[in-house]
């Protein structure tokens, strides 16, 4: 299967999930996660019609910015941001779905400010609570965007989770439904800074159960490019 198919592919089920639960295929979005894939691929995805590419490293986000490979859709990050990296991000990208923590969030603020922009961000949940993954906890989320008016040059956009890797149909149904009332709970506070527009969850594995769910962005990796080179290692 080519890249071009695999998308189509993607986009159909995309809109078979939506229509099953009565949505609007149009309200959500397909992000492809491109790490370690090079600028040909991410070119041959945007021609195929995603409509944003997530980048995991900043070194590779540099390196395929320099290569323009990003070229007519937005650019997010979604890997786990360094706060001696944040000056290469902000500002850089359309927004940055990882913001994990509260120091991260102040660095961001700094370097926005410095640049005079104004930064949009998601806020990284960590729904199942896993020791290995970062992220904040959901009952810190409300909390925090009460001072989120700390953080003038930020505009928090939504929230973002990488839940544990789903091995059938219903594995993270409860996860996800606890994002999307997270993400009801934000809207009826109405907070300065904050319009929560994505929802951004789901990856190859389980997209359609993320969208019954209500996301409004999935990140497609393996699903797109194929297995990656390190997936390759660890599954011999
Ligand atoms: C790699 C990655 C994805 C995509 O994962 P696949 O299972 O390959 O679709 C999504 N989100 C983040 C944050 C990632 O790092």
């Amino acid at each position: 299967m080519t890249i071009s198919e695999n998308v189509a592919a993607i986009r159909a089920k995309m809109d078979a999930a939506a229509v099953a639960c009565g949505r609007d295929p149009k309200e959500i979005r397909l992000c492809a996660a491109t790490k370690m894939n090079d600028a040909d691929a991410v070119r041959q995805a945007i021609a195929a019609g995603v409509d944003c590419c997530g980048e995991n490293r900043v070194q590779e986000l540099v390196q395929k910015q320099k290569e323009n490979a990003y070229h007519g859709v937005p650019v997010h990050f979604i890997g786990h941001l360094q706060t001696n990296k944040v000056r290469q991000v902000v500002g850089k990208v359309d927004l940055i779905q990882s913001v994990d923590r509260v120091h991260l969030l102040e660095e961001i603020q700094k370097e926005a400010a410095k640049q005079g922009i104004r930064q949009d961000i998601l806020l990284e949940v960590n729904i199942a609570n896993e020791a290995s993954k970062s992220g904040f906890q959901a009952a810190q989320i409300l909390p925090l965007l009460e001072h989120i008016s700390d953080f003038p040059n930020i505009f928090v956009r939504g929230l973002m989770a990488i839940p544990p890797i789903s091995k059938k149909y219903g594995d993270n149904h409860k996860f996800f439904q606890e994002m999307l009332q997270l993400s009801v709970d934000i809207r009826a506070k109405k907070y300065d800074n904050v319009w929560v527009e994505y929802l951004s969850m789901g990856m190859s594995d389980d997209f359609e159960e993320a969208i019954a769910c209500g996301s409004t962005m999935i990140r497609i990796g393996t699903a797109i490019f194929g297995a990656r080179a390190y997936d390759r290692l660890h599954q011999k």
